[in-house]
Parts: C-alpha cells; sequence; structure tokens
C-alpha cells in the first residue's frame, strides 16, 4: 500500500505520525510524500484553535480530491471531540481518538534531531483549553519502559533528543517517580549529545530540575516556559496554578545559574479580561523578563471548555491587534538576546540539510547558526563563535 500522511497541531502529534510511518514502513508499505497519489491517507489532527480545526478539515478534502477511492484515517486531538462531524466527511472511513495512540513514539526521518514522546494527556483542565478533553488524563510509561525506547533512539544514531509530551513536568506522577529521576536517568545514555525539554509549566519547574539542567551531562541551557498571561487577573481566569511572581522567579533561578540559557514563553493574546490596561501589563512583564523569545497564540473559544462561560469577552479585531503587539515584542526580545551572544563560543549539531552551499544547525542555547557545507560534520558537535554572519534569525 501507498501511505501519505498529513500532522498538524504540536511536537507531540509529529512524533506520533513518524513513529506510526516507521511501523507501516517496517510492515511493507511505501511511504509518500503528502500531495502524491496514495492508497491510504492518514491525517493526525489539532483542536487547539479554530485554525487549526479548519486545516484538519482542508487536509481531509485535499486528500479525498488526491484519490477519491483512498482510504482516509483521521486521528488526534481534533478526531476525539469531533468524531461525529468528521464521519460524515466524504471519503472518511475510520476515526481514531487519541486512545488507540501509543504511550512511548518518537521521530525518526532526522537522525540529528529526535522528538521523543515521553507523557501524554494532563489533568490541569485551563479554562481555555481543550486539550485535557482531546488527550485525556496526564498518564506516562515507567522510567525503566521509557529508557528502553531512549536506548532504542541512540542505537539509531539520534544526536539531539527534544522530550516532548502534552503536560511534560507530571511524568510519573501517577506511579511515585519523578520527571527529575527520568532526567537523571536519560543524562547515563552515553550515545544521546543532548537533551532538550520541549515546554514544561512554571508550577512544575522545580529549582532541582533548574540546578540539574545546569550541572547536567547532555541537557541543554534551553527551556520552553508557557507563561499565557502576564497578568495575575487573566491568570487567574485562566485557571494557570502560578502567579506572575512564581514565574519572573523561576527565570531568575535559571539566569542565575546558566547566564547564557535561552527561554521560550508561550503568550495568549485576547483571552477574556484582556483589556488595555491588562494588555500593557503583559507588555511590560515580559518585557522586564529575560525572556528570548516567545510563541504567540490569538484566543478562540473552544467548545466544551469552561472560558465559554466567563464574562469579559475581547473583540476579535482586539485580539489581533495585541497578537501583532506581542509578535513585535517576541523580534526585540530574540534580536536582544541573539545580540547577548556575540563573540560567545558555543557548540553546534549541524544538520544533513543543505541550501545553496550552506550547512545549519542549532547552538545549545537555540541559536540558528549557519556554516559552508561540510559533509564530514552533518551530525556532530562543533563549537563556534557567534557572528552576524553565522547567526540566521529563526527561532
Ligand atoms: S496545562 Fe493547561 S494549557 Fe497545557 S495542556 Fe494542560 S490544560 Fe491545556
Amino acid at each position: 500500500m501507498k501511505i501519505a500522511a498529513h500532522t498538524l497541531g504540536c511536537k507531540l502529534n509529529y512524533a506520533e505520525t513518524s513513529d506510526l510511518l516507521r511501523r507501516l514502513g517496517e510492515e511493507g508499505n511505501t511511504i509518500v510524500e503528502w500531495g502524491n497519489v496514495a492508497d491510504i491517507y492518514i491525517i493526525n489532527t489539532c483542536t487547539v484553535t479554530a485554525v487549526a480545526e479548519k486545516k484538519c478539515r482542508n487536509a481531509i478534502r485535499q486528500a479525498h480530491r488526491q484519490n477519491p477511492d483512498a482510504q482516509i484515517v483521521v486521528m488526534g486531538c481534533f478526531a476525539q471531540v469531533a468524531a461525529e462531524e468528521i464521519k460524515k466527511m466524504p471519503g472518511v472511513t475510520q476515526v481514531l481518538g487519541n486512545e488507540s495512540k501509543r504511550l512511548l513514539s518518537y521521530s525518526g526521518e532526522d537522525r540529528t534531531r529526535t522528538f521523543f514522546k515521553i507523557q501524554d494527556g494532563c489533568d490541569y483542565f485551563c479554562t481555555y483549553c481543550a486539550i485535557p478533553y482531546a488527550r485525556g488524563r496526564s498518564r506516562s510509561a515507567t522510567i525503566e519502559e521509557t529508557l528502553c525506547a531512549a536506548h532504542r533512539i541512540a542505537d539509531n544514531g539520534a544526536k539531539e533528543v527534544i522530550l516532548t509530551g502534552v503536560n511534560t513536568g507530571t511524568f510519573g506522577q501517577h506511579q511515585d517517580e519523578s520527571f527529575l529521576d527520568l532526567l537523571k536517568e536519560l543524562d547515563q545514555i552515553k550515545g544521546i549529545l543532548r537533551y532538550r525539554i520541549s515546554s514544561i509549566e512554571p508550577n512544575l519547574l522545580t529549582d532541582d530540575i533548574i540546578d540539574f539542567v545546569a550541572h547536567s551531562r547532555a541537557f541543554l541551557p534551553h527551556f520552553h516556559i508557557p507563561l499565557q498571561a502576564g497578568s495575575d487577573h487573566v491568570l487567574q481566569l485562566m485557571h494557570r496554578r502560578y502567579d506572575t511572581a512564581l514565574y519572573a522567579s523561576k527565570l531568575q533561578k535559571i539566569k542565575t545559574v546558566m547566564p547564557d540559557a535561552c527561554i521560550a514563553a508561550d503568550v495568549m493574546a485576547g483571552f477574556n479580561g484582556e483589556t488595555e490596561e491588562e494588555f500593557q501589563k503583559v507588555l511590560t512583564f515580559i518585557d522586564s523578563l529575560p525572556i528570548s523569545y516567545l510563541h504567540v497564540f490569538t484566543y478562540s473559544d473552544r467548545p466544551g471548555t469552561a472560558a465559554l462561560k466567563l464574562g469579559e469577552k475581547i473583540p476579535i479585531p482586539v485580539r489581533h491587534k495585541h497578537t501583532a503587539r506581542l509578535l513585535e515584542l517576541s523580534e526585540k526580545k530574540h534580536r536582544e538576546f541573539t545580540a547577548s551572544q556575540l563573540d560567545k563560543a558555543r557548540p553546534v549539531l549541524w544538520e544533513a540539510t543543505e541550501h545553496g552551499d550552506a550547512m545549519f544547525g542549532w547552538t545549545d542555547n537555540y541559536i540558528r547558526v549557519a556554516r559552508p557545507y561540510d559533509s564530514s560534520l552533518v551530525n556532530t558537535i562543533e563549537t563556534i563563535t557567534l557572528t552576524p554572519d553565522n547567526i540566521v534569525n529563526e527561532t
């Protein structure tokens, strides 16, 4: 069978699709690029925003146009929350919820960087978020099982592993194991030269984890810590489990022990209660923090979430205005961060991709760099001095 797959949404979905395609390939199927004629189309969907759902519907229609006789299998978060709607779409033969996904999975097409799913689901029920409904409660394999999969990744030759999950820091909480204990064990796998933690909630990022990363063999000085709102009033409306003071204290701790660390933050624009006055607080708060760049999302109502019943709705044009302002701030923060790293020596893992006569890689603290292509450097680590000429402005 010829199989094509399309993935929407988060790195978790990418890891799961890649893992599934690898297994289908091992069973003798031919994997073809999305956009080609196939016998089976697999679409791994996302429900994080209304725009993400629209893209899922479009992908289903595109697959059906490409080959009206093909089987179309729709899986993932949108499939979980809108199964009845999706089943009625022309060409859809199967709708699979998230329970059919494996607990541990990893991407495999790129040997330089591998996304490794170590945790799924979430118990937090932030008021804007449909993910706990789509992916279910927090769960993870044991440390022992996770280490077995990590050894397989190391055997495949991956040098950098990005630990992903829905709420990664809750790893092990239902079996009396901890995320920190997992990190300590993973650090012992010598074949893996680098680890990044894809995202961790600020209330779960303990000082012990920060200190461990600072002194570990392979965990990199790169954090992704969702902020979502920069005012305590809006954080409370969101039911987030921290306030601005806690968030700021975590960043201060990181910068004390890892002064060159890259810190990314998710921020949501236009959530209920984000009046102009509150939004100014967000801008001032973010500007005051050692954040390196932002992932900006525009709030949209998600069916079934508690936010639907909250007052203080923000008009959609204002949400977009706030989004644009945050993106500008993100660019400014990123320029400041990269400028702070000029003339510093940082290790880079070079990738196989070749553009013109250049090759690319990420520094340990997540600055994109380029150099003239040299095939002998692919998948190796080289320490370079950062200059305006080798930095590529990308996050
Ligand atoms: S922590 Fe909040 S935003 Fe993140 S997945 Fe859980 S409910 Fe959603």
